[in-house]
């Protein structure tokens, strides 16, 4: 059974390969509401654009996902227990789609209602990355947190990027998704016009994933997300353990934990980037 819709849409002229992902989390439903009102009617003039929708059983159910997170499912090997996960094979029937792109977007929204617009890629995206309607992209995840679609096109040093759109919730999520979604259609040259300038950008690269060993882990307070830390700050304790990021540090989805060897939050760093 495949739990995937795929749509191709192919220009006149020859032209590069695109990837659009939405509902790779069936539960951010903004991103497929946005591509059911746009594929019967976008105009592609040169090359291929393939959307696909990413989790058609999650979609369904309303949930972020089945067995897996199918956001880390994109890997050459996984452990023995999630290799049957639907996500697994989601993964596996989205995997010959990516190999044949030469760009991919992966849209996403989140579940936090303070949470910001914002670009994860890698060094060789950032000049797609500069195009997008939002202030903050963020390198470096793939070392933290392997197995998404970006990781995939990147093991390959293909352009990737996932576009957080912000709170699922929020109808200017979606609004910002088809910015970045049109934009990007517009870099990869697939579709005719012009980008507006977006704002001056701020670039974070991730340093540091903490996940909890021995104890369940718990939040000292609500951290925003990038949240810049003024001092020595006490994140949260695992157990009776105390543990603090340092000043300058930026803070990224600190939660509480319960189940041991979870995420309980990541830390970056502001990063200079040649203009
Ligand atoms: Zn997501």
């Amino acid at each position: 059974m495949n739990n995937i819709k795929v749509i191709e849409k192919i220009g006149k002229n020859p032209g590069k390969t695109s990837v659009v992902l939405a509902g790779v989390h069936g539960n951010e439903v903004g991103n497929i509401k946005l591509f059911d009102r746009i594929i019967t009617t976008i105009e592609i003039s040169n090359g291929k654009v393939i959307f696909i929708y990413a989790n058609l059983e999650a979609i369904k159910e309303g949930k972020r996902f089945i067995g897996m997170n199918l956001n880390r499912a994109f890997m050459k090997e996984l452990p023995e227990k999630l290799s049957n996960t639907l996500e697994a094979k989601t993964a596996r029937e989205i995997i010959p789609y990516l190999n044949e792109a030469d760009f991919l977007l992966d849209l996403h929204a989140s579940n936090s209602m303070d949470s910001k617009p914002f670009i994860v890629c890698e060094p060789q995206s950032l000049e797609f990355a500069k195009s997008m309607p939002c202030k903050l992209i963020t390198t470096n995840w793939d070392g933290f947190e392997p197995g998404s679609t970006e990781y995939w096109m990147n093991l390959q040093n293909k352009i990737a990027m996932g576009f957080e759109g912000g709170y699922l919730g929020d109808s200017e999520s979606e609004k910002r998704a088809e910015a970045a979604l049109m934009n990007f259609l517009i870099k990869a040259e697939n579709i005719e016009g012009t980008i507006e300038p977006t704002q001056k950008k701020e670039y974070l690269k991730i340093i540091f994933l903490y996940k909890n060993k021995t104890s369940p882990f718990i939040k000292t307070r609500d951290f925003a997300d990038f949240e810049k830390m003024e001092e020595k700050t006490l994140v949260g304790k695992e157990g009776e353990k105390e543990v603090y990021a340092e000043r300058g540090d930026i803070l990224i989805f600190v939660r509480d934990r319960k189940d041991l060897n979870e995420e309980c939050f990541l830390i970056a760093k502001e990063m200079e980037v040649k203009r």
